[in-house]
């Protein structure tokens, strides 16, 4: 890290800052400039380090030169991360879709869109058996049952399953039918949780929360990695902004910068990050075009009628099309959809 002085820093303050960095051992390098000094630390930028320098008197700032995100960043691993779930891969030449209604409803809507997802080429299906709801008076999910009928869904199609987990306490019994575990947006920094699905060794699509930075996001994944987990998928699902016209604003450029500054893929999730059903295809293929390295959408048998996100939710008839259009983009890229 880089130690910025004030101009009118004192010898004195100098000399202490250089005597506080020998006795956190670690080296110093001091540049004496003409109008302040600058001093390189040499070694590693634990936290509480960083705070005993820019506490000292005559330091301007401090200025970190390593991510914070040590596991998650570039710096950490040249080589992208591949996560692979059953029929699912993420992260290599292949792009990933998982698809399928928001929840887990009946056992006929469950059957009926992994079968129509699968056939148009979606790689795992999704649905939410423990629903993470704004009002407590929505519906909150089938629990366990729905964990049986996405299990009995995977069976029929060979599809690997998505779903997401609420609770520590919830993870080993997701864990015994999941292949995916999916962290809300609204847990991303439930760190407890994360540690807890970190520990339980199977994959993990991390959402990103609507008011997280993108350093947040990766120090919610810095979490789970911390575990030993290397599975972990990043998705961009939309920030909350001053806009109205979509339920969320989806920043695409996000896509092209995790993938600079991480190795861990990246997902998109165009449904909840647009929040209308008209408007997912076209960000789905944006998203692919921005180089995603997977989709999250939200599919349904009959959206009119579904209870939770219906508005959102494509038919079978316009995921196939989705899925048409985007492998032609996919193709043009170089990848397989
Ligand atoms: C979901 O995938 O259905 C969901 C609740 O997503 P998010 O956590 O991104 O709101
Ligand atoms: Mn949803």
């Amino acid at each position: 890290m880089i130690v910025v002085m004030k101009p009118d820093a004192t010898d004195e303050q100098i000399r202490h800052v250089l005597q506080r960095i020998e006795e956190l051992g670690l080296k110093s390098h001091p540049i004496r400039g003409q109008y302040l000094t600058v001093v390189a630390v040499i070694g590693d930028e634990p936290e509480p380090v960083k705070q005993a320098l820019a506490t000292a008197e005559g330091v301007e700032k401090v200025l970190p030169v390593l991510s914070p995100y040590k596991l998650a960043s570039r710096e950490a691993q040249a080589d992208r991360t591949v996560v692979r779930a059953r029929s699912l891969e993420v992260g290599g030449a292949k792009i990933g879709v998982i698809a399928g209604p928001c929840s887990v409803e009946t056992r006929d809507q469950i059957m009926q869109t992994a079968e129509a997802v699968r056939e148009a080429g979606a790689t795992a299906l999704r649905g939410g058996a423990f629903k993470p709801r704004t009002s407590p008076y929505s519906f909150q999910g089938l629990k366990t049952k729905g964990l049986e009928l996405l299990a009995e869904a995977r069976e029929r199609t060979g599809l690997a399953i998505v779903t997401e987990v609420l609770a520590p306490e919830h993870v080993p019994i997701l864990a015994e039918f999941a292949d995916v575990l999916q962290v809300g947006a609204r847990n991303m920094q439930n760190f407890p949780l994360l540690e807890a699905v970190g520990e339980s060794g199977l994959p993990v699509l991390l959402k990103r929360g609507p008011a997280a930075t993108i350093e947040e996001f990766l120090l919610a994944a810095e979490y789970i990695l911390k575990t030993g987990n290397t599975q972990v998928m990043l998705c961009e699902r939309g920030i909350r902004t001053f806009e109205d016209h979509v339920r969320f604003t989806l920043p695409l450029a996000s896509v092209p910068w995790l993938q600079e500054h991480t190795h861990l893929p990246v997902v998109v999730d165009p449904s909840h990050g647009t929040g209308r059903a008209s408007l997912v295809t076209a960000m789905a293929r944006a998203a692919i075009a921005a180089g995603a390295d997977g989709l999250m959408v939200e599919v349904h048998p009959d959206p009119e009628h579904a209870w939770s996100d219906g508005f959102q939710s494509i038919t079978p008839a316009q995921f196939r099309q989705l899925m048409h259009e985007c492998r032609a983009i996919a193709q043009t890229l170089g990848r397989i959809l």
